[in-house]
């Protein structure tokens, strides 16, 4: 059967302020029904909001949607990220993602759960320093 979520049909949730920093809205794309494993959130950060540190366990897929953003996987450079650029992160690789610092940003976000159904790991917030590369 075909299902069709209608825009609108889910409110918009803002991301929780202890794995967030700054102010982040998360639009729900779909959480798949087994056997899917798929995960995908369009996501907004307000300018120098970003995600916590953490891990996906089967990596996870950024699409840039709209402004400018910023993505970094741990021991790499901060990444920019643009309009129609794709991230991709390894399983289990610590990383996060946000805008740039005087710019809005949205991203589809794409993941999948592992084989015990385990979903992201959270850890330690990203520093100014590291926000900043
Ligand atoms: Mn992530």
């Amino acid at each position: 059967m075909l299902t069709i979520y209608r825009v609108g049909d889910r409110a918009t949730k803002k991301a929780p302020a202890d794995r967030f920093t700054g102010d982040v809205y998360q639009d729900e794309v779909l959480v798949g029904a087994a056997p899917s494993r798929m995960r995908a959130t369009n996501v907004t950060f307000n300018p120098g909001a970003r995600t916590a540190w953490h891990r996906h366990p089967v990596g996870q897929t950024l699409w840039a949607v709209s402004g400018i953003g910023r993505v970094q996987v741990e021991g790499g450079p901060v990444e920019e990220l643009r309009p129609g650029d794709t991230a991709v992160i390894p399983p289990d690789a610590r990383h996060w993602h946000g805008a740039a610092p005087d710019s809005i940003f949205t991203h589809l976000a794409m993941s999948e759960t592992g084989d015990d159904g385990g979903g992201t790991e959270w850890f330690e917030k990203v520093s100014d320093a590291d926000y900043s590369g």
